[in-house]
């Protein structure tokens, strides 16, 4: 058996350019169809059992973020359930990551990932719990669901969503934890939340970049975090159809989770520069912040995004574009694909186990201001 890489899998991304012996696979990561982004990548490397092999990616210089790769660790899996850290080093463009396999099969990824199927189960076990209902608020270009979660009987209405860029998969992860804790009967904090308000949660706002193996776009290159402000059937159907079901109900709180490639922390970036921000506004925003920081030792409030001057915001942006169009809190939780430096795990990094336990202490940090939210 020789040595092989596929990436003909839900969310695979590589290319090879030439394995030449265990310590000589030179890979090449691909674009987003109909894009220049690229960054993300999942392969399964074969017949390699018991080999010290060098896993060269060699086209990192062009990538989306090259400040993604300094003191950047891969992750692989040989059961596909436990994601490790493994040895990883960047130099000048080519990402070296070295593995001696147990087995003949292991899975190499930019971030443990979270496929479409285990997204089906999450949707279909998460909708047989009470209270719960799910829906289809749209369709993606490739003809893929877009799935929400609506439980809670409150007042208020809470919009959680996540994978806009699909390659951040630690989106996905946090709205696991999260919809584990909303949903659980003897969760205290769960069943004050759902008296206090009414939650949508949309998981993954784009299956089509997931499923494709993309970083940042949907099937048309697009990226759909810059399509809040006009969003069409033919570019940006995932978000007309969110922002439809918005209109509907009003949003007096809204998340948007993340991934950041650079940034080893745990941040959330705000509203702040929009045109019509309001005291009320900043001051729960900058609560949520301080309250989420005292409950997560994960979570920091130091380093973060430059804030946008007054009147200057994008508001192509979700954030900016739900802020300014419903006058509510809304926020950007962006998550490391390194690790949390104020808390590090040289095992796991940032982690699944860690992105679900931030989900369930960012509703804990809610309860604290749902009251005030209208
Ligand atoms: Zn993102």
């Amino acid at each position: 058996m020789s040595i092989a890489i596929s990436a003909a899998f839900d969310s695979g991304n590589i290319e090879v350019v030439r394995i030449a012996g265990p310590g000589a696979i030179d890979l090449s990561i691909r674009k987003d169809a109909h894009s220049d982004f690229y960054q993300w990548f999942h392969f399964r490397l074969t017949g390699a059992a018991g080999q010290a092999c060098t896993l060269r990616i060699v086209n990192c210089k062009g990538s989306a973020y090259e400040g993604g790769w300094p003191n950047y660790r891969a992750v692989v899996s040989e059961d596909r359930q436990n994601w490790t850290r493994v040895a990883t080093s960047y130099d000048d463009g080519v990402l070296s990551i070295r593995v001696t396999p147990r087995t003949n099969s292991m899975y190499v990824a930019y971030f443990a990932p979270y496929s479409m199927e285990r997204h089906h189960d999450l949707i279909a076990r998460i909708g047989q719990c009470s209270g719960v209902s799910t829906s289809v608020l749209g369709v993606s270009l490739d003809g893929q669901s877009i799935d929400c979660v609506t439980l809670g009987e409150g007042p208020r209405h809470v919009w959680l969503y996540g994978r806009q860029h699909p390659g951040e998969s630690m989106a996905e992860w946090w709205m696991e934890g999260a919809l584990e804790r909303l949903t659980d009967p003897a969760d205290p904090q769960a069943r004050a939340l759902r008296q206090a308000a009414t939650f949508h949660l949309v998981p993954n706002m784009n299956p089509d970049g997931s499923r494709r193996g993309h970083l940042r776009t949907n099937a048309a290159g697009v990226n759909l975090n810059r399509e809040w402000h006009a969003p069409t059937a033919e570019k940006s159907p995932e978000v007309l159809c969110v922002l439809a079901a918005m209109n509907e109900t009003g949003v007096d709180f809204a998340m948007d989770v993340h991934g950041d490639e650079s940034l080893p922390h745990n941040f959330i970036a705000g509203f702040e520069g929009i045109p019509s921000s309001t005291d009320r506004q900043l001051g729960l925003l900058g609560d949520y912040k301080t309250i989420l920081s005292r409950l997560s030792p994960d979570f920091q409030t130091r380093i973060g995004y430059p804030v946008a001057a007054a009147g200057r915001a994008n508001l192509t942006m979700s954030t900016n574009a739900v802020a300014e169009r419903f006058g509510c809190v809304a926020m950007t939780l962006e998550m490391p694909f390194k690790d949390a430096d104020d808390l590090p795990d040289p095992r796991a990094g940032w982690s699944p186990e860690r992105c679900k336990a931030l989900g369930r202490d960012c509703l804990a940090a809610l309860l604290e201001i749902v009251g005030r939210l209208r």
